[in-house]
């Protein structure tokens, strides 16, 4: 009995676990579906309209050249913290929308608040203030100091957009919406180089997780992105069918000329942020780190990302007409999701 109360009995469920149901619809074509979506903050008085795609902040994908493509559909490129001032003025200079990215900073920052991470992004807003957008991004966004972080941040830039994560519960979610964050950057552990379930123990299937956090969110005027474990994109018509706001993709955009990485023998490497790959790449001590929780895959060249933006657009307004969705927006309201096995997927919070 005192072991039963610390296993959740609900049934949580991951994208390979449900279906959409098909519904009667008077859409006649797919061309007719709207993706973009306007969507306003509950900090920030900007507003996102364009189709609420996020590209994420890993090496291969977070790119200046992903920025360039993805701003034609006005998505969002979270830039990848490891470029110099003297390459994001000549990419600034070269066509990068100010509109359309994020800077970031990671995971040191909480630790010293002066670390350089932050510094930098500080040094990039002043030059181009018009940047609205800023990515906190933590593996773990749980540590009470992160949150005291984005309330810090929130103080410092009112006016920004600010994402910050990762969690996958709801009463996290809210607590990072009041302290000020504006989108939460939602999942553990369901990354595709992401090791951390395997290397932990820990993670929360994202189906499940999107709707229990993008419900808390909503309740408080906030958002949420989905991030991580979309391969294809059905799996992102589940996570907007399941309420996310936006959804943040990693594999699916890497491995193509975008990712601004050397091809050897018809790959590309990809590997997680804090794999070891990441580390030696980045000269980051590991001393500091407790564990690698990343890996990483070889990809073949799937030449320009535009291609793939058009077949995960298509995929998505076909769910959509699938369904009877004549917005994006529409999608949660549509949707009625089949549990598609039996799984047994117990989540123990704790083991006594
Ligand atoms: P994907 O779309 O590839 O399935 O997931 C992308 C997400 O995986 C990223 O946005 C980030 O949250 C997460 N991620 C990236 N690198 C790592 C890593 O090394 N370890 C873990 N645990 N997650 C990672």
């Amino acid at each position: 009995k005192r072991l039963m109360s610390h296993i959740e009995q609900d049934l949580k469920l991951n994208f390979d676990d449900v279906l959409l149901k098909p519904k009667r619809s008077t859409l006649s074509s797919r061309a007719s579906v709207d993706l973009n979506r306007t969507i306003t903050f509950r900090h920030s008085p900007k507003t996102f309209t364009g189709v609420p795609l996020m590209a994420a902040n890993m090496d291969g994908v977070g790119t200046f050249s992903m920025a360039k493509v993805l701003q034609k559909y006005n998505c969002i490129t979270v830039i990848k913290k490891h470029y110099s001032l003297d390459e994001w003025k000549e990419a600034i200079g070269s066509g990068v929308s100010l509109n359309h990215i994020a800077v970031c900073t990671g995971a040191n920052m909480i630790h010293d608040p002066n670390a350089e991470d932050y510094y930098n992004i500080k040094k990039i807003l002043e030059q181009w203030p018009d940047i609205n957008y800023i990515c906190l991004d933590v593996a773990n966004g749980y540590q009470e100091s992160f949150s005291n972080f984005v309330a810090r941040v929130r103080k410092e830039y009112p006016d920004k957009i600010i994402i910050a994560g990762n969690v996958i519960t709801p009463e996290m979610t809210e607590q990072l919406i009041i302290r000020g964050a504006d989108i939460v950057k939602c999942g553990i552990g369901p990354g595709s180089v992401c090791t951390t379930r395997t290397m932990t123990g820990v993670g929360y299937p994202q189906v499940s997780g999107i709707m229990e956090c993008s419900d808390a969110a909503h309740g408080l005027k906030g958002q949420i992105v989905a991030d991580g474990g979309c391969r294809t994109p059905g799996d992102i018509s589940k996570a907007y069918a399941a309420g996310a706001d936006f959804v943040m993709l990693g594999g699916m955009l890497a491995g193509h000329k975008e990712s601004e990485l050397q091809l050897a023998n018809g790959v590309y490497e990809f590997y997680g942020m804090s794999s070891d790959r990441a580390m030696e790449n980045h000269s980051i001590d590991k001393q500091h780190y407790k564990g690698s929780e990343g890996k990483v895959v070889y990809l073949p060249d799937r030449g320009s990302v535009e291609h793939t933006i058009e077949e995960i657009l298509g995929g998505v307004r076909s769910t959509c007409t699938y369904i009877g969705a004549e917005k994006l927006k529409d999608l949660p309201k549509c949707a009625t999701f089949i549990q598609t096995r039996e799984i047994v997927n117990l989540v123990f919070s704790k083991y006594e």
